[in-house]
């Protein structure tokens, strides 16, 4: 019996399309500045082979290249094309270490179980340069991240922050900045200190994910895109259904992140989706270009719902800022983003926005990522919590590690535990959303 097709009403409530259309990358200007890149067919039959991965962002891609180098055979599947998803819409920043800050991994695991996080974390951003590298994937990677404060409290725990990775971990390319020194950088009189690192770096995001795809593809990987996967039936050898076709699979990695909706409610209960927003403005003149940013550096701010800007390659500030837990982006786009934009810029109250975009990433209860060996044939890796750049294209690796059985980084991350989100079902996202709004609030009234 032929599947029946799935009804609007259900699409709509289902991330992968309530925002988007049928394997369509959105109004970004990531998407407007995209290389030329390889198209991929739809899975039309039964193939078999020893790797399938479910999605082609950062996680999936980058578990693609490093199995088809191992000489492992491997599919991918996406439900729309590789890099729709958030690896090709996000802030491109390319963080220091772990999402969540040393001390506090300190306190919640100990000081040798930190110590391997933050070398997990240092290793990430070391494997995006050297993929860039060693895949001449043009994606203007450039080092320095500031992460800005507001108040006096948050310079004095970026001040310890700072000092400890100097002084514990060796970490030589970090320094604080002071008032004079964070505005001779931004031309905000909002931030009054922090930190600049520069073994952090930057890069466009859509353009290192599809280098990605192009290189696993020129080493054997098979692509497939519009190739929604609705079904895996798990066994010894997992069965993954799409509508038009089936893969065999000794190994199946699940990396579809905040878009996996019900594919499998066990990563569900601890990866919750949340859609964050960016705009590109038109081009600036080289007078308010230097207003904004004096280096070509990216920034991350204090705030609970991050700011986080950089100049583009031709003069524009692409600035991301605001956040909605719902399935539907909010109707007005450009004011959600202006209305953060212009509390840290005012100077460019008449300047115009000419893209802008959203996306959907995914965020775990602790904020570290959920990597997990879900049975003996399923591993699945997500919930990077806004710092997936590089620990998503990390975790990716980390997969293959394990399953070519060099498992010491696998066994670091998966030891890490991740609890359940509130709530059972329907009602864990209206739970997520109220606490969320409790602390958007507290970034508004500046407590
Ligand atoms: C606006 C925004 C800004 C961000 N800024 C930053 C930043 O500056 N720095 C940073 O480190 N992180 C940032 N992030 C987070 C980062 O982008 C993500 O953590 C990272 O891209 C996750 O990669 P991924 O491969 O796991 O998921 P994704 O890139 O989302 O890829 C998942 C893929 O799975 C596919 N898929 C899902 N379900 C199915 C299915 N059933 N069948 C087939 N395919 C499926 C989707 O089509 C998608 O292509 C940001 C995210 C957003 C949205």
């Amino acid at each position: 019996m032929g599947k029946r097709a799935p009804s609007l009403k259900c699409l709509k409530m289902n991330l992968l399309f309530s925002n988007d259309k049928q394997g369509q990358l959105p109004n970004s200007w990531y998407a407007a500045s995209v290389n030329q890149h390889k198209r991929y067919k739809t899975l039309q039959t039964r193939i078999r082979t020893d790797v399938c991965i479910i999605g082609g962002g950062f996680t999936g891609l980058s578990a693609a290249l490093h199995l088809a180098t191992a000489g492992v055979k491997v599919v991918l599947l996406d439900a729309h094309r590789p890099g729709w998803g958030a690896s090709g819409r996000n802030g491109g920043q390319v963080a220091n270490g772990q999402r969540v800050e040393q001390g506090r991994l300190e306190k919640e695991y100990g000081e040798l179980a930190a110590r391997s996080l933050w070398q997990i974390g240092q290793d990430a951003k070391e494997l995006v340069g050297s993929l860039v590298s060693k895949y001449s994937i043009n994606c203007d990677f450039k080092p320095g991240i500031v992460h800005a404060c507001f108040s006096e409290a948050e310079v004095k725990e970026e001040l310890k922050n700072t000092a400890n990775l100097q002084k514990n971990y060796g970490h030589s390319d970090i320094h604080s900045l002071d008032k004079t020194q964070i505005q001779n950088i931004i031309g905000s009189k909002s931030y009054i200190g922090g930190s600049i690192d520069w073994r952090s770096a930057h890069l466009h995001p859509l353009n290192f994910a599809l280098g990605l795809a192009d290189s696993a593809s020129d080493l054997g990987v098979e692509i497939f895109e519009n190739s929604l996967v609705d079904k895996i039936a798990y066994g010894n050898k997992n069965i993954i259904h799409t509508k038009h076709g089936q893969v065999e699979a000794n190994y199946t990695i699940i990396a579809c992140n905040g878009y996996l909706g019900n594919l499998n409610k066990e990563i569900s209960k601890k990866v919750m989706p949340i859609n964050n927003f960016i705009a590109a403005t038109e081009v600036l003149n080289d007078s308010l270009k230097k207003s904004i940013l004096m280096k070509d550096i990216a920034v991350a701010d204090s705030k609970f719902v991050v700011n986080y800007f950089r100049l583009s390659r031709d003069n524009r500030l692409l600035f991301g800022g605001g956040e909605s837990y719902g399935y539907k982006f909010p109707k007005n786009l450009e004011a959600t983003v202006r209305k953060p934009m212009l509390r840290i810029f005012p100077q460019l109250k008449s300047i115009k926005f000419d893209y802008t975009w959203g996306g959907t990433l995914a965020i775990t209860m602790g904020r570290m990522p959920y990597l997990s060996r879900l049975n003996n044939s399923t591993y699945s890796a997500s919930g990077y919590s806004g710092s997936g750049v590089a620990m998503a294209t990390m975790a990716g690796k980390i997969l293959c590690e394990d399953i070519l059985g060099e498992n010491g980084r696998f066994k670091t991350m998966s030891s890490i535990i991740t609890p359940n989100f509130p709530g059972r079902g329907a009602l864990r996202s209206p739970l997520l959303a109220l606490a969320m709004t409790w602390y958007k609030m507290r970034d508004e009234l500046g407590f």
